[in-house]
């Protein structure tokens, strides 16, 4: 098919208004041409004849599918620039979007800054901190010439065994809605009167951004990942829903439907949830995602009948789908599906004209190519002070002393000796967890930052010996000229139902070398964990002190101002601290509720016991 080459159509036009450019260009399109804007394909299957052939609306990197080591944010912008060029090159010229999960920072580009996972940020209750740390993301994104990113998740994770909990800010849906600030920070804030549910993106320093699982992802039975929310409409929206609706008024551009049910009825079909409540109900005029090869899963039960599943998540609402197994095969069978009635013609020029909308605001029309003036700002001071800040605090002191009349913190930085141990004293992959350099996370160096370990080591004068031993050896424990210990223990880097636990123990032994050091020398604990873990009470009784850390990210010296003393603790519990995994799920408002720390807990070196 020729080119269209007539610059002076509506559609290329910047003055014409949006909606005017979305219908002229929409009326040009062929049904396969729109089919293909519906694609969402992996950048390792992306040729660009592909691209161009099938008109992709969009190409997306899973974490790790890009040789971490050898991928600054040049080569990313280089990367996604020559798929834009392919993309260009289709018959009507329209730009892809490239997506990826900057869900803590651009965290699949090394060098990038790493943020805190969302359960520290809910810690903090700090809405404002969660708007700029949004808005140096989509700086960091939009230096490797990304546009888009798959976040925020604002799941209210009820139940700590999900492995996602730490993509939740909270089990409280009130904390949540409060963060979902980083929606502005991300996107740039609307301006005044701007009609709701419509999307926004202010400029080339911002980001398209995706509220996500839409809906119930954190409420699954036994918080099993991809299970079954069972709950009332009315439950499901007071908890679930809620958080969306802030997300909409922000004018967040797109939702990814969840991988899980509702009452036995998968999202990714559901129509009720996913077209009457979020289109119609809450007006959100963006453009619904799906999950990754989310209609291949749907169809798990049934067999082999693609086709219905493509109609089923389709008709429901679902506008893009990502990576559709084989995305050919996608593309004809959704031609196929239109042409044979399966699938209304009206259902697809919607999913387009939301989808072209976005790109439309996103002004990728007009900037289709990265901003190379940013480059720099990868990993910047200014970004890196603000992830150091974030840290600070998103700390939970839970214990101060053996006896709260003698607090054990902060620490004396001018003492002799201090013992440093445990998993996660020295080990960057381990504090920054899932979703930082691939999928499921890394152990070791595996981008810039600094450890626990390095930070004590600059917190301390030149007189203070640290000794550093990731298990202590029996000669330490012997030894009388120690002064203190600190312990950094936790969770091991996880991502979706690799991190679904029915236990929660402290893995690698956690809780027996806390015993061991404990036993020996007055002992801080640092948790460095997605979520609250088992603490027997002996081995509580044990420790001078333990502070709840998440998973911090790369600034670990956010660790040691507030440790030390530089700065008070004002991190809250985000979510109830269990006695034993049998008392799971928890809910503060019941009766029963019976924690070890309850929601909101949280000490400080001023007040001591601080409320919720
Ligand atoms: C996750 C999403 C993520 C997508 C793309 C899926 O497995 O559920 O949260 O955005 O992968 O990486």
């Amino acid at each position: 098919m020729d080119k269209v080459n007539d610059l002076n159509c509506i559609y290329r036009n910047p003055n014409e208004p949006i909606e005017a450019r979305v219908k002229d260009l929409l009326s040009r399109m062929t049904l396969r041409e729109k089919a293909g804007q519906m694609t969402q394909i992996e950048r390792q299957v992306s040729t660009p004849e592909a691209i161009r052939d099938f008109s992709i609306g969009s190409i997306l990197s899973a974490g790790g599918s890009v040789p971490f080591e050898n991928a600054l944010s040049k080569d990313w912008a280089d990367m996604v620039d020559g798929f834009q060029r392919s993309a260009l090159e289709n018959r009507l010229g329209i730009p892809m979007i490239y997506g990826i999960d900057a869900v803590h920072g651009n965290n699949s580009v090394y060098g990038a800054t790493i943020f805190p996972h969302n359960v520290g940020l809910g810690a903090s209750r700090d809405a404002d901190l969660a708007e700029r740390i949004g808005a140096a993301t989509a700086l960091e994104v939009r230096a490797s010439g990304i546009h888009y990113t798959f976040a925020p998740c604002v799941a209210v994770c009820k139940d700590p065994r999900w492995g996602r909990c730490y993509e939740s800010f909270s089990e409280d849906t009130e904390i949540v809605r409060k963060m979902t600030t980083v929606v502005t920070g991300l996107q740039g804030q609307p301006p005044e009167g701007h009609p709701k549910g419509y999307p926004f993106v202010m400029g080339r320093n911002k980001t398209i951004a995706c509220a996500k699982h839409f809906v119930g992802d954190g409420g699954t039975h036994k918080g099993l990942n991809e299970g079954n929310t069972i709950s009332s409409y009315e439950d499901l929206e007071r908890i679930h829903v809620a958080p969306y609706l802030d997300c909409i008024s922000q004018g967040v551009s797109t939702v990814m439907a969840s991988y899980s049910s509702w009452n036995g009825s998968k999202l990714h079909a559901d129509r009720f949830l996913l077209t009457e409540v979020l289109k119609d109900k809450l007006g959100f005029k963006g453009f619904v995602i799906s999950d990754w090869e989310a209609l291949d899963r749907l169809c798990e039960p049934q067999g082999s009948d693609y086709r219905f599943c493509i109609s089923s998540s389709v008709n429901a609402g679902v506008d893009m789908v990502m990576v559709p197994f084989r995305y050919e095969q996608f593309v004809e069978d959704l031609v196929y599906l239109v042409e044979h009635g399966e699938i209304p013609m009206s259902r697809i020029d919607d999913a387009v004209e939301r989808i072209l909308r976005v790109k439309f605001v996103a002004g990728i029309f007009e900037h289709p190519f990265s901003d190379r003036s940013l480059l720099d700002i990868v990993g910047c001071k200014l970004h890196r002070d603000l992830a150091r800040e974030a840290v600070r605090k998103s700390l939970v002191m839970l214990k101060n002393g053996k006896d709260p009349r003698k607090p054990f913190l902060p620490l004396d930085r001018k003492v002799k000796r201090i013992l440093v141990t445990g998993t996660h004293a020295d080990d960057l992959g381990y504090q920054c967890g899932g979703w930082t350099a691939t999928w499921d996370g890394r152990s070791g160096r595996i981008t810039i930052g600094t450890t626990v370990l390095e930070a004590i080591e600059k917190a301390v004068g030149d007189d203070t010996e640290i000794i550093y031993e990731l298990c202590p050896s029996t000669e330490t424990l012997a030894r009388q000229d120690i002064s203190f210990a600190v312990v950094a223990v936790g969770e091991g880097p996880y991502a979706e139902f690799r991190g679904d636990n029915l236990t929660l123990v402290v893995p690698f032994n956690g809780a027996d070398v806390i015993s061991s050091v404990a036993d020996r020398f007055p002992t801080l604990v640092i948790l460095i964990s997605g979520r609250p873990l088992t603490l027997e009470p002996q081995l509580l009784e044990k420790m001078d002190a333990l502070v709840a850390a998440w998973l911090p990210g790369s600034e670990g010296e956010g660790i040691t101002d507030v440790i030390f003393g530089d700065y008070d603790f004002e991190g809250r519990l985000p979510v109830s601290w269990f006695k034993s995994v049998e008392q799971l799920p928890m809910n503060a408002r019941d009766n029963s509720y019976d924690p070890l720390y309850p929601l909101g807990f949280g000490l400080t070196y001023n007040k001591g016991r601080s409320l919720h």
